[in-house]
């Protein structure tokens, strides 16, 4: 297949990039390098079958040559990031998704949407099935995220019903491995960024708050299962295996060896208090299931960041900084 990747410049596209390429798809990336980096994909740019387009596909989407899938996943997704964009979140989800899906129209081609488990907000159903409509607050201040991309899969949804576009959505849940940022400010890579410079690790509220936990090898075998199935979705991607956030802490202390301390800080606003995937819709229409386990995948994440120690050090200086300048915005941003 020639698929275009958006976002193929963050942590997931990259690893989908590389996937697809690995299997002998044709692969054109496009990016704007708000969130991402060209590190992550310097390693391809000399693959014959891989192309990069500097882009906001806010503002417009053109490739040239033949298309076959788009797999739209250009968006801030770490909390600091939509934070400190919401309306370059906002414009992505909605503006962007409408140009991705005017470009798979164009191509007659399939669309993947990565939405999130963002969708359910501050769930009041647990776990989460597909059909759970969620509990958003449309103006707190990650609504910019949440609900841009609820609009992105309407947009996806009324462009299959109405516009014959094989278009299919999914809802990820947390994902992390390889290729993180240190300074990326979402929970794994600021703990394991923290644990291995002996910085405190940084708990927001009394840590009992849950997450389930996905490796990135796992959920991108999921994303290209996708691209090849005509499914609509909306489908839950994730690791159902579920950890309160100290549970995770302890876990990267235990895998570093580090003795960092726990340090606690207030809850950032509207933090959902719970997170699990039902994925018995992906397992029966994608034939999909995680199998990295939560140890095995911190380890490798661990290995990867300790090979990198500068980029750590400076990742912990950021984050630390950034606690100081108020950043995560979430804290104090109340709408
Ligand atoms: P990331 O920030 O590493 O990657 C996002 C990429 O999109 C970056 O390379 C960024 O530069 C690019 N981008 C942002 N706005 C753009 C624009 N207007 N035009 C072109 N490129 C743009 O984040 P990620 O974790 O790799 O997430 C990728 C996608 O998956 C996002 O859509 C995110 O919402 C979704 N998702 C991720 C997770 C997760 O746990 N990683 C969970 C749920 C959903
Ligand atoms: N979190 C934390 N310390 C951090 C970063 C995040 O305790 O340094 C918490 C955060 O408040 C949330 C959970 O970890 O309850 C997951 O946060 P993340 O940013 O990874 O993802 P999301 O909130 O989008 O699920």
């Amino acid at each position: 297949m020639h698929v275009a990747v958006t976002g193929g410049g963050g942590f997931l596209g990259s690893h989908l990039c590389e996937a697809l390429l690995r299997r002998g798809d044709s692969v054109v990336c496009l990016d704007n390098f708000s969130t991402g980096e060209p590190k992550n994909i310097a390693h391809l740019r000399d693959n014959p079958g891989f192309a990069f387009i500097h882009a906001d596909v806010s503002t417009a989407v053109d490739v040239p040559g033949p298309i076959d899938a788009v797999a739209h996943l250009a968006s801030p997704a770490s909390p600091p990031d939509y934070l400190r964009w919401p309306l370059e979140t906002l414009a992505v989800g909605s503006r962007g998704t409408e140009n991705c899906l005017r470009l798979a129209q164009r191509h007659d081609a399939r669309f993947v949407l990565a939405s999130t488990s963002e969708v359910y907000g501050d769930p009041l159903a647990h776990p989460q099935e597909e059909d759970y409509w969620g509990n958003v607050n449309p103006v707190g201040p990650r609504s910019v995220y949440d609900e841009a991309k609820r609009y992105a899969e309407a947009l996806s949804a009324a462009y299959r019903r109405t516009r014959g576009v094989n278009a299919g959505i999914l809802r990820i849940f947390n994902t992390y491995g390889p290729r993180m940022r240190p300074r990326d400010g979402r929970v794994v890579s600021s703990f394991i960024t923290q644990a291995l410079s002996g910085e405190p690790l940084t708990l927001y509220g009394d840590g009992k708050q849950t997450r389930s936990f996905c490796f990135v090898d796992d959920l991108v075998r999921g994303i290209v299962a996708m691209l090849d199935s005509p499914e609509g979705g909306p489908f839950n991607l994730g690791n159902p295996e579920e950890r309160t956030v100290t549970e995770l802490a302890e876990l990267v202390l235990d895998i570093t060896g580090s003795v960092s301390e726990l340090q606690y800080h207030p809850l950032p606003v509207d933090d959902p208090a719970r997170r699990r995937p039902v994925i018995t819709r992906a397992q029966e229409r994608l034939a999909w299931y995680p199998d990295v386990g939560i140890e095995e995948g911190l380890r490798r994440t661990v290995e990867w960041f300790a090979a990198r120690p500068r980029e750590v050090a400076a990742g912990a200086a950021a984050i630390r900084g950034g606690q100081q300048d108020g950043v995560p915005a979430v804290v104090s941003a109340v709408p």
